[in-house]
């Protein structure tokens, strides 16, 4: 039985359309710019052509450039000004608390990125913990002993938990730990053996009670 929903939060809680996600970006590129004292538009050529070949930015940037100030990286890339991005939804909060299960936030971002959202979305009573980027020694998802650990961590099992998160990758890493999967796809663009769903709005009870007995939801389309 899934007692426990590990929710992510960015283009998850809320839509990939209210284009907050596309701002980190915008800012990751204005941190590039400023940190090597080049243009904007040569910091995204740069991070296309060399910040490729790593997980992230923040990883080239230590990798060949010396950077070191995760904190201050993490600090100036997520914006301040959310409400020019978002929406306030009544029927969030509504639809997550009437799931009926324990609600926990699995984000790669930062801590403080995460309340604020979840704190303008008015759904931060909804959630028991928020395991972040930095509780998850900046490795995080989808790294599955880190995902197993923050399960564990919140009195749960691989077996009886499930993450909703817009990336495939992540969902299919913590359904071969053992876990259940659903892919929040908002344009419908996702193509693999997952579930999916267009928003977390489409959650309901009953449709978390039937993945249960979804083998995909399970097994990851038997990939594991
Ligand atoms: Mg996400």
């Amino acid at each position: 039985m899934i007692s426990h929903i590990f929710f992510d939060i960015d283009n998850t809680l809320y839509p990939k359309s209210s284009r907050l996600l596309k701002e980190v970006d915008t800012e990751i590129s204005q941190f590039v710019a400023s940190y090597l004292s080049v243009s904007v538009d040569e910091a995204k050529k740069m991070r296309q052509n060399r910040g490729s070949a790593y997980a992230t930015t923040y990883a080239w940037l230590s990798g060949e450039h010396g950077f070191g100030d995760i904190d201050a990286y993490m600090e100036a890339v997520h914006p301040r000004n959310i409400e020019d991005f978002l929406l306030k939804n009544p029927d969030l909060p509504r639809t997550l608390k009437a799931l009926g299960r324990r609600l926990f936030v699995l984000t790669n971002a930062p801590i403080e990125h995460a309340l604020r959202v979840l704190e303008y979305l008015e759904i931060d009573g909804c959630f028991e913990h928020i395991f972040d980027l930095k509780q998850n020694r900046y490795i995080g998802k989808p790294d599955k002993d880190i995902m197993k650990k923050n399960v564990l961590e919140a009195g749960g099992t691989p077996e009886t938990s499930l993450l909703v998160d817009d990336m495939p990758g992540h969902v299919l890493s913590f359904m071969e730990m053992g876990g259940y999967g659903l892919v929040v796809d908002e344009d419908g663009d996702y193509e693999g053996p997952l579930p999916r769903i267009g928003s977390v709005l489409e959650l309901t009870r009953d449709g978390i009670n039937s993945l249960e007995g979804s083998y995909l939801a399970h097994y990851g389309g038997g990939s594991r």
